[in-house]
């Protein structure tokens, strides 16, 4: 009798899905990129990130039973509990219970490069000839077979950077397809300019997140990290964006990213607080320009830890909801008192 219960469990405990490490992008997810398919766009941690799935890719057909093959394979190193080189130390990798199934609830389009601004921060500035030239492939058709294998889900994220989307030929009906599809958690980084009935649509359903970096609350300002004349039309596009939410009010996002020089001042960000709110906007992003954080993540001026400080404070009066906190600055606050005494004994030692 007792054998027999101990035979059961045993089978039992063989038999249930065992917890291992990975993450959403290596089970069922990629990252469309102007050159590639990778598997993520992360690359702060150790290992790089950015692992290729499909190298030299221009928007061939991708032979989707072959591309999950690759990936089964993937898994199997992980439930061995072998960690991908590139994914080694990634914040994003989870000890947990993963199905073994084949389908796809992550994905992030990366893979045009044309914009309608020309921000001073962009990674498209040191090029930006090539950049505003490059033909882009369409990934419609491919994405659209993907969904008519009946292989993407919601439940996960979709997100646009680019470039701008709204430039994207295909971005309307990519949106309206995944919409229709069930995908319930798009993710937009727009510039704003060109307004899009695909966003108003995602933002009326509450199944799309629009994120807006204006970083400015001046015309003066803008001009100066966006280099284009369009502050008052995005203002506008933003507060027709809003007024289109519905229940869904936290999701059309204005973003200030702290850009030391351009827009590090507390008035600044008390202008753009404004806009914000009187355009309906009741959520925000605060971030810290990436390519001036890595050079001076070890040498942040106080100020700068003040003003991030500050601009959590004030959309917290100002009832901003689901504010976020994106990486940089994100790492900024983790580590502070660390960075600030490396800082300080660097100082000393000068
Ligand atoms: S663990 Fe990190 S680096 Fe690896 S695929 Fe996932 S998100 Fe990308
Ligand atoms: S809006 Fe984005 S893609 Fe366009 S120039 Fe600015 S950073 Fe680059």
């Amino acid at each position: 009798m007792f054998e027999k219960l101990r035979n059961i469990l045993k089978q039992k405990k063989e038999s249930s899905p065992k917890k291992y490490l990975s993450c959403e992008y290596i089970q069922h997810g990629f990252n469309v990129d102007y050159e590639d398919i990778k598997m993520c766009c992360f690359n702060c941690h150790e290992g790089g990130g950015r692992q290729i799935l499909i190298d030299n890719y221009k928007g061939e057909m991708i032979d989707w039973k072959k591309f999950f093959k690759e990936k089964r394979k993937m898994r199997e190193l992980n439930k061995q509990g072998i960690t991908l080189e590139r994914c080694k130390g990634c914040f994003f990798l989870k000890e947990r219970e993963w199905d073994d199934e084949d389908y796809i609830n992550y994905m992030v389009f990366n893979h045009w490069t044309q914009c309608n601004c020309k921000c001073k921060y962009c990674f498209t500035n040191e090029q930006s000839d090539f950049f505003n030239a490059r033909k882009n492939y369409n990934m419609y058709p491919v994405i659209k077979k993907l969904a008519d294998m009946g292989k993407i889900r919601g439940g996960g994220e979709i997100g646009f950077g680019g470039g701008e989307p709204a430039l994207l030929p295909e971005f309307e009906p990519m949106v309206n397809m995944l919409l229709d599809v069930g995908c319930d958690n798009i993710r937009v980084h727009s510039s704003g300019v060109k307004y899009s009935k695909a966003i108003e649509r995602g933002l009326g359903e509450g199944k799309l997140t629009l994120v807006v970096s204006v970083d400015s609350g001046t015309p003066e300002t803008y001009e100066n990290i966006k280099r284009v004349p369009h502050f008052h039309t995005v203002w506008k596009n933003l507060a027709e964006y809003a007024s289109k939410q519905g229940e869904n009010k936290y999701k059309a996002k204005t973003k200030y990213i702290i850009y030391p020089g351009f827009n590090d001042s507390k008035e600044e960000f008390d202008k753009f607080l404004d806009l914000s709110y009187n355009a309906g906007i009741r959520s925000m992003v605060i971030d810290v320009e990436g390519g001036w954080y890595i050079q001076n993540k070890y040498k942040v001026p106080d100020y700068i830890y003040e003003l991030l400080d500050y601009t959590l404070k004030r959309a917290d009066e100002a009832s901003m909801k689901n504010v976020e906190v994106y990486d940089r600055a994100n790492d900024m606050r983790i580590h502070k008192e660390e960075y600030i005494k490396l800082r300080d004994n660097a100082n000393n030692n000068q």
